[in-house]
């Protein structure tokens, strides 16, 4: 049976299952994107860039059905796939607009030499391993800028996401992506592990968990193939003062609790000054016990289900044995009692350094809260964690907040906003949340050859 089944989180019920792809057609798939590669590669640039512009176009043309299949299959509420889709065709346009000037050719001093000039050429195919939580993005992020560089793709999605994944392939190539530049592939870890191994492909970039990310980079490595991970987050969210706690409470809920709390760069810990805390606590407590949750698709809705059931026990086990551990629950921390991958907004503080919750990712609605006496204290419990994707700094005095946002140990620092996701932003993390960059001029150095030509 294939493990690529699309099953609604919100009802349990298996709706779609996909044929999974066989081992005799692995090696196939990646001389095929070999083959691909080497037309890509010669197509113009301004060629390659009006097919991301098409791919844009129609993902906006057809948000509404893109739309309804990320929250049929991993959950997500209509407003915020509308949203994710209209990020997709962003990202599509950025790069189509700004990438033929991102590989423009560089003059460089020729040094006794006729001439010095530095070539931005593709590498080749490159195998995309991708996560369900935003179905679109993470895969335009990677995809988007690989296309413009020249190089081909061959895309394994989430097993949840087969029914997205087929559709974006069907744009792309409605758009006028070759099918052998674009591949999408129903695969196994053991296939993904080959297709890195095989001699045509060129590198790797994996969005997902630390164990996955590991496992790739490793076959990577021994196949010295270049990699690029964006990894897990327990972002933090520094309050040193505000004026008005009721909004800080409203955006700090709203942000935690996006996508049901699933996102690598949502802020997991709240790290509040002692004289605001109770009154963050009990602010933060209010917003998340008025949050909606329920059918993602009833627009009234403000927050959805867990991708699956199993994603959802596992949350509901790390927030059991936190307070087994001695954490204080102030809301939630329960199953909802209806089908569906359903769990209650929850608030726990308490946390010590003892308690697994201190350290893990905990991917699902769950805020912690901290307390700290001194802003010493509320950095170094920032960077106590093995994870450094962002991290924000919220006060009314911008100086000292950006001083305080200067010591995160974060890829991406924010003040007064968190997790601001843009096209021509760089995106990506340092320690345990992985290594090289998405999205802006800084997407497309990753797989480039950066390629010196020297004539005398
Ligand atoms: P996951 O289990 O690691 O899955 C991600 C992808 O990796 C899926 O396609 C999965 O395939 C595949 N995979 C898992 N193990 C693998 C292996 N040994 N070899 C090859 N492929 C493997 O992660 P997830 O639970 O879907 O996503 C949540 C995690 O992703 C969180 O930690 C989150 O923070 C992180 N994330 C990070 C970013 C970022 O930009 N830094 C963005 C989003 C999410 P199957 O589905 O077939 O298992």
């Amino acid at each position: 049976m294939s493990t690529y089944v699309t099953a609604n989180p919100t009802t349990g019920v298996t709706e779609r299952e996909f044929e999974a792809l066989t081992d005799d057609r692995v090696r196939a798939v990646a001389q095929g994107a070999a083959a691909g590669f080497r037309r890509w590669r010669d197509t113009p640039v301004q060629e390659r860039a009006d097919a991301l512009a098409r791919t844009a176009e129609l993902y906006e043309k057809r948000a509404e059905e893109l739309s309804a299949v990320i929250t049929t299959e991993m959950g997500k509420p209509k407003a915020e796939a509308d949203g994710e889709v209209q990020l997709a065709a962003d990202i599509y346009r950025w790069y189509a607009e700004h990438g033929p000037e991102l590989l423009e050719t560089e003059t460089l001093d020729p040094q006794g030499a006729e001439e010095s000039i530095v070539q931005r050429r593709p590498v080749g195919p490159l195998v995309g391993v991708m996560p369900w939580n935003y179905p679109y993005y993470q895969v335009v992020r990677f995809v988007a800028p690989n296309l413009m560089v020249g190089n081909s793709i061959i895309l394994k999605h989430a097993a949840i996401c087969a029914a997205s994944s087929q559709l974006m392939a069907e744009i792309l190539h409605e758009a006028g992506v070759p099918e052998d530049v674009y591949v999408n592939v129903f695969a196994s870890n053991d296939q993904v592990a080959d297709l890195i191994a095989d001699p045509a492909v060129h590198g790797v970039s994996l969005t997902g968990s630390e164990g996955a990310g590991a496992a790739v980079a490793k076959t990577a490595a021994e196949n010295l193939k270049k990699s690029v991970l964006e990894l897990g987050g327990s972002d933090p969210f520094l309050l040193l003062d505000t004026e008005d706690m009721s909004r800080t409470a409203t955006i700090a809920a709203k942000a935690r609790l996006s996508n049901s709390g699933q996102a690598c760069n949502s802020p997991k810990r709240f790290i509040v000054l002692d004289d605001l805390y109770d009154d963050f606590v009990e602010a933060l407590v209010g917003q998340f016990e008025s949050v909606t949750v329920g059918d993602p698709a009833d627009p009234g809705t403000d927050m959805g289900p867990l991708s699956s059931i199993s994603a959802r026990d596992g949350v509901a086990d790390q927030v059991d044995k936190a307070v087994e551990q001695g954490a204080t629950l102030h809301t939630g921390g329960k199953k909802l009692d209806r089908d569906g991958a359903f769990y209650a907004p929850t608030v726990l503080t308490g946390i010590t350094k003892e308690m697994d919750a201190y350290s893990e990712e905990i991917f699902g609605p769950v805020g912690m809260v901290y307390r700290v006496s001194a802003i010493d204290e509320a950095v170094e419990l920032a960077n106590d964690v093995g994870f450094g994707l962002s991290g924000s700094v919220w006060s009314t005095d911008l100086d000292k907040a950006k001083q305080v946002a200067d010591r995160l140990e974060v890829g991406m620092a924010y003040v007064n906003e968190h997790g601001t996701t843009l096209p021509g932003l760089p995106f990506g993390g340092v320690k345990r949340s992985g290594y090289g960059r998405e999205l802006g001029r800084w997407g497309m150095g990753e797989f480039v050859n950066t390629r010196l030509r020297r004539t005398s």
